[in-house]
Order: structure tokens, then C-alpha cells, then sequence
């Protein structure tokens, strides 16, 4: 039988927000390769090998999807949300770079609701308009280059999405991000905090640039940045479609 990788999104937390997409490559699969709390998500079964591994070893979970898919496994990949946004869709390519022997395997990247439009459906319609997603870890990239781009951003007026915005290494991160926010925009900007976003623990806190506070953010909540013009309208946050 021929092996296959499949990189899946399990979506934001909510069952329901798995896609039939990877529901069908996981019941296909004979093993499911991610990060702890992922492979989690996914029922055990008679057949399916569990691989569950800790963070930051993307290269080598991919290059070790690669392998048992060249011995015929049908291998199976969990991000959440979408595998293509800060996830493992990249590094299976960059694995894919690597080791060219395994140039010729059969890989997809089946799509999934990434946490940002989970949570901006969440609060109403603050994407509604241009925005681009920013990943505030340092762990690939130095700070320097993410000061450079939230600045061009708030400068170019786009409302934001911020993955990764805080974390136990990072304490200072997100402060430094809301200073070089409040240099570049008003004090009235509207910020979402969205945590847990589908899940039974989920909380959607909206606040202006002036009262946000670096404590409002963890890592398991993704920061929606509005534009100059989005606004709340009744318990909802929405940016208009047009720019006048
Ligand atoms: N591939 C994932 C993102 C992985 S990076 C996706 O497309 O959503 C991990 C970051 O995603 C977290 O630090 C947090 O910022 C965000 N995130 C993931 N799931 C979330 C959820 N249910 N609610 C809020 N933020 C979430």
C-alpha cells in the first residue's frame, strides 16, 4: 500500500469546527505525529499509532512523517486551526528541502479554521477589511524584525491579528508590543483579547489601545488589532468594508 503524509487543522477547539476534510484523513490514518496537546484531541483506536512530542522538534516530527510514509504508513500531521499559519505545514516542506529522497512523496495540507478568523467571528467582523497576522514569538525570528513589521503595519492603518502574543520566556514581549502600538496609534484603537476561542473556557474581551494592559494576553489567545475604523456597533466590534 502506498504511504501518505496529510497535514491537517483541527480548527480553534470545537469539534464541530473540524473540518469532514481531516476527519476523513484521520480515520484513514494509520498514525497521527504532533505536538502533545494536538494529538490529544485525536480518539485513540485499534490500528492508530499516537506520536505525540513536545514543542519546537518540528523539522524532526516531520522528517519523521516523511519516513513512515516512504514505508507505507498513512501519516497524519495535527496543528490546530490551519496547518499553513505559524504550523507544521511549512516545516514539512522544509523537511521536504532536506531530504530530497523523499521528494517524490504524496503530501497534502488539508485547511482549517485558523484561530484569528475563529475568533473574529467570535467578536463580529473587526477583519472586515485589510489585515495581516503577525507571530509575536522570537523563537525563529529576531524582535528587531517584529518591531519592524507591527510598526509598517500600524503605519499602513491594517488591523492586525497577533499569534503567539505572550509567553512564560517572553514576559516582556507583548509589553513592548502595545508600546510601539500606542506610539504609532490612538488611544481610542479597539483591541480584542480573544482567549480559548471555541472552547468551554473561551472569553472575548474587547478594550481601547489606552486601557489594554500586557496581562490581558496568554498563549492561548490570539490579539485582534483593529483599524483606525473599527468600532462597536450594539455587543459587537466591526471594521467597515471601505476605507472612506
Ligand atoms: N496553526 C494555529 C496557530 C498556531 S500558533 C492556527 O491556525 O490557529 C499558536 C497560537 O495560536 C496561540 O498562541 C494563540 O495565539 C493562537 N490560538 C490557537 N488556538 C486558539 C484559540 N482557540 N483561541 C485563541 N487563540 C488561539
Amino acid at each position: 500500500m502506498t504511504g501518505w503524509v496529510a497535514i491537517a487543522g483541527l480548527g480553534p477547539g470545537r469539534e464541530d469546527l473540524v473540518t469532514p476534510e481531516a476527519s476523513a484523513a484521520l480515520a484513514e490514518a494509520t498514525d497521527v505525529i504532533g505536538y502533545i496537546p494536538y494529538v490529544a484531541r485525536v480518539a485513540p483506536r485499534d490500528g492508530l499509532t499516537l506520536h505525540p512530542t513536545d514543542n519546537r522538534v518540528e523539522l524532526d516530527r516531520a522528517a519523521h512523517a516523511l519516513e513512515l510514509a516512504a514505508t507505507g504508513a498513512r501519516v497524519v500531521i495535527v496543528s490546530s486551526g490551519d496547518p499553513g499559519v505559524f504550523a507544521m505545514a511549512s516545516a514539512v516542506f522544509e523537511a521536504l528541502e532536506a531530504h530530497p529522497k523523499y521528494a517524490a512523496s504524496d503530501i497534502r495540507v488539508l485547511p482549517g479554521i485558523t484561530a484569528m478568523l475563529a475568533a473574529a467571528a467570535a467578536a463580529g467582523a473587526p477583519l472586515g477589511h485589510d489585515f495581516c497576522a503577525i507571530n509575536l514569538s522570537d523563537n525563529l525570528k529576531p524582535w528587531a524584525l517584529i518591531e519592524h513589521r507591527l510598526r509598517m503595519a500600524a503605519r499602513g492603518d491594517f488591523a492586525m491579528a497577533f499569534y503567539n502574543p505572550r509567553s512564560k520566556s517572553r514576559p516582556e514581549g507583548f509589553e513592548k508590543t502595545l508600546n510601539i502600538l500606542r506610539e504609532e496609534c490612538s488611544p481610542e484603537h479597539l483591541i480584542i483579547f480573544a482567549r480559548a476561542v471555541s472552547t468551554p473556557d473561551q472569553a472575548i474581551n474587547t478594550v481601547t489601545l489606552g486601557e489594554a494592559t500586557p496581562d490581558m494576553a496568554d498563549m492561548r489567545t490570539v490579539v485582534l488589532v483593529g483599524n483606525a475604523a473599527t468600532r462597536r456597533v450594539g455587543r459587537y466590534v466591526y471594521t467597515p468594508r471601505s476605507a472612506t
